[in-house]
């Protein structure tokens, strides 16, 4: 992977992480491509990030080493969305994993994701309507429950850090990610090679671009917002269902048993390609991952989809914007919040790894 650094600096970098435990740096190896040898870095378990994905379905956690890498997972499946309960689940389901780690590996940092608006400065999540939150200080509350450093991410910018860095965006420095899930829609956006956030925290918030003129009544209070005809919930009441499917696999199914041409179907890829036209015209992608419920539209009415997107005056989306599906599977969220987890850490390892440590 090129990091864009000069060779001094990488090799700073990387006494830093091996000082700091995060890495083994072994002997120089020669490329393939000749040029000088370089080192080969290995990530190490010694410390791990543990993330939190918080839904309407119930509580999730990992355990995650540097690299994107998922070491195990337990969940929790229920209905219950106190945030009381959910902070002891997360704490319980964490100490579960750490059992075989214990003497290995430590865990330094505890990051939650969540289904709606963070303020991450504060530790806070202002809004998230599909748990019915509103100003929960969530990571101090995982904090005192876990005794670790934690930290918020919305679930859209977590998962299209996960897919830029480890999945389908690798080779890319724009990149939208759109997801639909049990708590609604969650987008984020990779711009020249930088996760958007705006001054708010709210850039990158496509779940309320506007795609029906007299659509529903959004909770933002306005009509028509893409959440409100393309959330899980929304997408399963339009195919049939009584609204409260939340799987993504059987909502694809689903939408392609009824298939591309199914009067339905053309209505939502419309409204999903009337969301996709703002935000190509805006942002200029490479790539655009359709994430959650929403690959169902890959598979049934991807070719419409994209087709679409082509009746725009702007060549460059004819020829050049992927519509793809993520590559790596239903732990992307996780994947995400672990690297916004590695992120803080590595931004000063030594004072947290050295408290960690005892020392
Ligand atoms: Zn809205």
């Amino acid at each position: 992977m090129r990091s864009g650094l000069s060779r001094p600096t990488v090799g700073l970098v990387l006494s830093t992480l091996a000082s700091a435990g995060l890495v083994t740096v072994g002997k120089a190896r020669q490329g393939s491509g000749g040029g000088r040898p370089s080192p080969v870095v290995e990530p190490t378990d010694q410390h791990l990030v543990a993330t939190v994905y918080v839904d309407v379905t119930g509580v999730e956690v990992a355990l995650c080493g540097l690299g994107g890498r998922i070491l195990a997972v337990a969940a929790t499946n229920s209905s219950v969305r106190d945030p009381e309960w959910v902070v002891g689940e997360a704490a319980r389901l964490l100490d579960r994993l750490l059992v075989p780690f214990n003497g290995i590996s430590r865990v330094l940092r505890v990051v939650a994701v969540v289904p709606g608006r963070v303020k991450s400065d504060e530790g806070l999540v202002v809004n998230a309507p599909h748990l019915q939150w509103q100003r929960v200080a969530l990571a101090t509350a995982l904090a005192e429950a876990t005794g670790l450093p934690s930290e918020l991410a919305h679930d859209g910018h977590a998962g299209a850090l996960a897919e830029w860095r480890w999945g389908t965006g690798r080779e890319t420095n724009d990149l939208i990610y759109l997801y639909a899930g049990p708590g609604g829609v969650g987008a984020g956006i990779i711009s020249a090679g930088s996760l958007l956030r705006g001054s708010h925290e709210l850039a990158g918030r496509l779940a309320h671009v506007a795609v029906s003129d007299d659509g529903p009544l959004c909770y933002c209070g306005a009509h028509g917002c893409l959440t409100t005809h393309l959330s899980a919930a929304a997408l399963d009441a339009a195919i049939g269902g009584n609204g409260v499917e939340r799987s993504a696999a059987s909502l694809a199914e689903r939408m392609a048993d009824l298939g591309a041409d199914h009067p339905v179907m053309q209505r939502l890829a419309a409204q999903l390609t009337r969301g996709l036209r703002t935000v190509v015209a805006v942002f200029d992608p490479d790539v655009i991952v359709l994430a959650g419920a929403l690959t169902g539209f890959l598979n049934v009415a991807g070719t419409r989809v994209a087709g679409a997107l082509a009746h725009t005056n702007l060549d460059v989306a004819r020829d050049a914007v992927r519509v793809v599906e993520p590559t790596l599977g239903s732990q992307q969220l996780h994947i995400g919040a672990s690297d916004i987890g590695f992120a803080s850490l590595l931004e000063d390892p030594s004072p947290t790894i050295a408290t960690a440590d005892g020392s």
